[in-house]
């Protein structure tokens, strides 16, 4: 048996396990091995209803029937009943208040419940349970094959991550029947055992053998320990390797004296906030050496970045070598994630080179532009991509910026020597090369995010980078404030909401969803519609108003359009999905609601709202959760207290866990690998231990698997 057998070799699999383990991205039984639980159920821990009591918190296994819901008969208040039934007993369930949990689950089906017992002797009742949906109920404790050392304390049961067709139960026996084939004895670990010793991890068999079969809890916690070293390291090497190709590669050489800079940066209407100045003055100086830039700026909405990358860019579009008349001019690509966005970056560009013959480029998939141009010296011109495309290619265009279809093959530039990235991650060196293919230069990178994260989790996923913080507000503008409001202060809300349309201001009204049911249920059957909500602002609240609306099923021409109607002030009121949390900037709206807040992570809130903290008015950020609970009310509270955005993402890793991070979902870490954002020490370990690794063997070609793991690894990822 090894690593690459395949799993139906090692057991057999009917159609609806081939389909699940498909899905779940598992072939060999090394994918399995690695396939760890998410978490482990005591089942000693599990109480049999037959014997709670009243005031007790319980957590109980069962099987629900009798679902109904009714009002209250003398408050009137909703409510919902049902039976849970274990086989030791049957004791009945009643949520207040919140019928729609009796809707998220039906009869018959199997669920875990944890709540407190009340009601009086021989009439209790599991009150306002959690309920978690199950595949199947956990075996019995007295007869279960988890039972090993015969010590009930910790009789521990791992659940995976499941889908249709494969249960927990079937991994379980799936991977104990690959230990008994003896597939351990085929493994060797790949990280260097000096490196477990440093940090005291165990080495692969053993945490192979703890994380799928525990004995004790203190094992399992071991070996995820050690797995979670195992992919942030694997990630390290990969990225600390780009990092050592990156800068052995060479790049153009750009000096600009600090008076050429501030002669550019004295036209602004404003001063530079001392962040914006340091920044600039970084990324000057790398780009000064042969070696390319490579560098994240981070910097909350409105901290300045686009000023930033027009500086820069100014300053590179008027350097050249001085030897070579003939040389032109040295090229930027400006990439946006949106046509939105390339658009409004154009535009300000347009402004901040005015007085310059500088010529810039748009290109999008819906068209291209330029400016200025001979007949058009004052606005910018439509041209088509033939034109744009060669002007780029003779060097004529030093400045292009657009959307993806910047990267294109089609698209080729003269001497790109520098690319900003607004909002984006996945851009290496790889891509650089691409863009660069004309000779061995590859242009410098500066990738800019509005998303603030914890710094474990920059270390981790930008280790290639060094980080640049804007981390100071241009001054003068007023804080935003930020309210949670409750059902009875609604009215008071849009009274204000009226107010501020009427003095000719515009607001922005955030839906957690578009229209369609969301697959899960819970979410469809609560939370507010874009379309729906739209539509009832329009015959009550926000009736004569000019309400508009923006998702992501809409076609970019669709949403451009809309922007475009917005930003003139043709709409009054942006009903929209969270698709506007990216960089969209209308100074003169200064109302954002947000429907539904606690479905939101803190930092997406934070960038939500920081929609409407652009312009010198006072902006509001009315926070609209469904529900009113305590927990909600107070992590919504650190939206007032808080500073700024980096603080909310920590607060967002301790208070929701990783997997609730804003974006997490979307880099593609595994539950474990987010478990270990939150070790800052494992992070640095795994940093340290990577970079000295790749120093001493930059391919890996002493480390053949770790190699393998890291490949692997990054494959899954999305931030490459
Ligand atoms: P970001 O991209 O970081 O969210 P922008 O670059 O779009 O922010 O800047 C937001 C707004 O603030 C723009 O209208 C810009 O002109 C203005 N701005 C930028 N820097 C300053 C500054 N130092 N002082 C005042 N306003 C500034
Ligand atoms: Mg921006």
């Amino acid at each position: 048996m090894k690593l690459d057998t395949p799993i139906p070799t090692l057991t057999r699999i009917d159609e609806a396990h081939t389909k699940a383990l498909k899905r779940l991205r598992l072939a060999t039984v090394g994918d399995l091995l690695y396939h760890l639980p998410t978490r482990y159920e005591n089942i000693a821990e599990i109480q049999s209803l037959g014997t709670l009591e009243k005031g007790q918190d319980a957590i109980v296994y069962g099987q629900v029937s009798g679902l109904k819901t009714r009002k209250a008969w003398k408050s009137r208040r909703p409510i919902a009943e049902g039976w849970i039934e274990d086989g030791s007993s049957k004791m009945k369930v009643i949520w207040f208040n919140q019928p729609y949990l009796a809707k998220m689950v039906q009869n018959g089906a199997y669920v875990k419940m944890a709540g407190k017992v009340a009601g009086s002797d021989g009439k209790l009742y599991l009150a306002n349970p959690e309920i978690e949906r199950l595949t199947e109920l956990p075996v019995d404790r007295h007869d279960s094959i988890f039972k090993g050392t015969g010590d009930d304390d910790e009789t521990l049961y791992p659940v995976y991550r499941e889908t249709r067709g494969v249960t927990s139960k079937w991994f379980y026996h799936a991977v104990k029947r690959a230990f008994e084939a003896g597939v351990l004895d085929a493994i060797v670990d790949p990280i260097p055992e000096e490196i477990l010793k440093r940090y005291n991890l165990p080495e692969l068999r053993t945490a192979l053998q703890w994380v799928h079969t525990p004995k004790k809890a203190a094992h399992t916690e071991a070996a995820r320990k050690r797995f979670a070293f195992e992919e942030v390291f694997a990630i390290q090497l990969a990225k600390q390797k780009e990092r050592a190709e990156t800068f052995s590669a060479s790049s153009y050489v750009v000096r600009t004296e600090d008076n050429h800079v501030s002669a550019f940066t004295d036209r602004f209407p404003f001063p530079l906030t001392g962040a914006q100045a340091k920044a600039i003055k970084d990324i000057l100086q790398d780009m000064t050496g042969k070696h390319p830039m490579s560098r994240l700026l981070e910097g909350d909405v409105g901290s300045g970045k686009t000023a930033v990358a027009a500086t820069t860019a100014y300053a590179v579009a008027t350097s050249r070598p001085r030897t070579d008349k003939d040389f032109g001019n040295l090229q930027i690509a400006y990439m946006a994630p949106t046509e939105i966005l390339a658009k409004q970056h154009f535009l300000s560009f347009i402004e901040y080179f005015r007085h310059l013959p500088i010529q810039i480029g748009l290109i999008t998939g819906s068209g291209c532009m330029k400016f200025p141009s001979k007949a058009k010296p004052t606005e910018p011109t439509d041209i088509s991509r033939t034109h744009l495309l060669k002007w780029v290619k003779n060097g004529e265009i030093p400045i292009l910026i657009g959307t993806h279809a910047l990267i294109q093959k089609a698209v080729e530039f003269k001497h790109l020597a520098y690319v900003v990235i607004d909002e984006q991650h996945r851009f290496g060196t790889a891509q650089r090369r691409a863009l660069a293919k004309k000779d061995d230069r590859i242009p410098h990178l500066l990738s800019m995010t509005a998303t603030p994260i914890p710094r474990t989790l920059a270390l981790t996923i930008y280790g290639d980078l060094d980080v640049t913080l804007l981390d100071q507000m241009p001054v003068g503008r007023k804080p935003i404030i930020t309210k949670t409001v409750l059902a009875p202060e609604r009215e008071a809300m849009y009274t204000h909401l009226r107010a501020e349309l009427e003095t000719g201001r515009q607001a922005y009204v955030i839906c957690p969803r578009i229209d369609e049911p969301d697959p899960d249920m819970q979410l469809a059957l609560q939370a507010k519609s874009v379309k729906a909500e739209a539509e009832r602002l329009s015959k009550k609240e926000l009736k004569g108003y000019r309400l508009g609306i923006l998702h992501s099923k809409m076609t970019s021409q669709a949403k451009e359009k809309l922007m475009a109607e917005f930003s003139s002030g043709r709409i009054d009121v942006l009903v929209a999905t969270s698709v506007v949390e990216v960089g969209v900037n209308v100074p003169n709206a200064t109302v954002i609601l947000i429907e539904g807040a606690e479905r939101f992570g803190l930092s997406q809130l934070h960038q939500l709202r920081g929609r409407v903290m652009r312009s010198s008015h006072q902006a509001y950020c009315y926070l609209l959760p469904e529900s009113t609970g305590e927990k909600t009310v107070a992590r919504l509270k650190a939206l007032t207290t808080a500073k700024n955005g980096f603080e909310l993402a920590e607060y967002d890793l301790a208070l929701r866990g990783s997997g609730e991070l804003y974006g997490a979902k979307q880099w593609g870490l595994t539950d474990l690998g987010m478990e270990a954002i939150k070790n800052m020490k494992m992070v640095e370990a795994a940093r340290t231990e990577a970079a000295a690794l790749i120093a001493k063997d930059p391919s890996l070609d002493q480390h053949p698997l770790l190699r393998e793991r890291s490949v692997r690894i990054m494959g899954t990822l999305h931030f490459e």
